[in-house]
């Protein structure tokens, strides 16, 4: 057995080790799996082979839910055996268990209880409250307070690949009677997407210095918003119907240890926030961002946005600790996602809406087409990966094609 090669600009170098849950049509039976460049590993087959210090039984589950409850220190130790086995042994592992990243089938990786949505972008929400409110009012009185965030729909999280039906709903138009339509303003939301691994109990908050103890690790998600049906709904108890028919995100779950070497500082808070959400740590990440487009006529993808997580105000930690402090119990499971990660610049925006400035600016795609709002056929892919010294800890790509919407059939 030859062994596995991979190249600098791989996303899935030893040092990163993420985990999924995968199939083949030799074995339909999806199961948890990690990926060395172009390879596969079946984790339980592995498992089956005793080359774990024990038997854990969880990697022939077909979700993360039960390996993430297990806690921190069982996922370190398995991260700590699994580099050991592929470093020094790969020469002894069973063929069957190391396959072709091209024959897999990826299944959406955990299953998801409750999902959450925050808004932790500063610039993001700036952008989005100009447009609303104008430049004086653009961050509500909270914004520098709290991560603000709304209780999503965990049923519509699809993984990567899966179409995007184009949503209906009611829209009203200035100047125009109601009208119940597809939507015309189709949009992404660049976000990063995080996992509870372990949860609370009821009526006892996780602190901010033991957040991170207690996330499993972080994907690209998509958080498809439909502008129209948002503007008419959102008063006065936010998204609802605009946010709720889908939510992309990428199949691979990068655990926080790989992560952990690319924290940084994040933007200074001030005013200093509250107790319960202060914390002196680095507790940014460095992972760059990339939104792609390509539409049924384009011969390749487009870049649209480059964007960087480490622009986010609010951490992820931040975004658990102020999520529990009234005593809501997270499970294991559970995703939030950051929000919108739009960057400082014209080019770094992390939705259409911004990017076009609400449609005012179109894009111009090669082939002569322009976008302001996504059209069927679009496909909408975003990548992101943190640079090591001579390696990439990658996150793959979370990707969606928009097909027509029930009423346009
Ligand atoms: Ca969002």
């Amino acid at each position: 057995m030859p062994l596995i090669e991979v190249q600098p600009d791989s996303d899935f170098p030893i040092q990163n080790l993420p985990y999924g849950i995968f199939s083949t049509q030799a074995n339909p039976s999806p199961r948890v799996g990690t990926r060395l460049g172009d390879v596969v590993v079946d984790l339980s087959l592995l498992d089956d082979e005793g080359r774990f210090d024990k038997k854990y039984g969880f990697f022939a589950d077909a979700t993360l839910n039960r390996f993430m409850a297990s806690g921190r220190e069982v996922w370190r130790e398995i991260r700590q055996r699994l580099i050991k086995l592929l470093r020094e042994e790969q020469a002894s592992i069973n063929a069957e268990a190391l396959i072709p990243a091209n024959e897999m089938q990826m299944h959406l990786p955990v299953s998801i209880g409750d999902y959450t949505d925050f808004y932790a972008s500063r610039e993001h929400a700036t952008n989005v409250g100009i447009m609303l409110r104008g430049k004086e009012n653009a961050l509500m009185p909270n914004w520098l307070h709290l991560p603000v965030g709304y209780h999503g729909r965990a049923s519509s999280v699809i993984v990567s690949g899966a179409d995007v039906t184009r949503p209906c709903g009611q829209v009203k138009r200035k100047d125009a009677p109601l009208e119940f339509t597809a939507s015309r303003q189709l949009d992404f939301e660049l976000e990063m997407g995080f996992f509870v691994g372990t949860g609370n109990e009821l009526g006892e908050p996780i602190s901010i210095d033991d957040a991170h103890e207690h996330i499993f690790g972080m994907v690209l998600l998509n958080d498809w918003s439909a502008r129209d049906i948002q503007a008419w709904e959102y008063q006065p108890l936010g998204p609802f119907l605009a946010k709720n028919f889908a939510t992309s995100i990428s199949p691979w779950v990068v655990t926080m240890d790989a992560l952990d070497p690319f924290r940084v500082r994040g933007p200074q808070q001030d005013p200093t926030p509250l107790p319960y959400l202060k914390t002196d740590s680095a507790n940014g990440f460095d992972i760059q961002l990339e939104v792609t487009l390509q539409s049924a006529r384009m011969d390749a993808p487009q870049t649209i946005s480059r964007s960087n997580m480490k622009h986010l105000y609010w951490s992820i930690e931040q975004m658990l600790a102020h999520h529990t402090i009234t005593g809501c119990n997270m499970r294991v499971g559970d995703l939030c996602g950051t929000g919108t990660i739009s960057g400082p610049t014209e080019d770094s925006y992390g939705s259409l809406l911004e990017l076009t400035w609400r449609g005012e600016k179109p894009i111009q795609l090669s082939g002569g087409e322009a976008r302001t709002f996504l059209q069927d056929g679009d496909a909408l892919t975003m990548k992101g990966y943190c640079q090591g010294d001579g390696y990439r800890i990658g996150f793959g790509e979370v990707s969606g094609r928009i097909v027509p919407g029930r009423e346009d059939k």
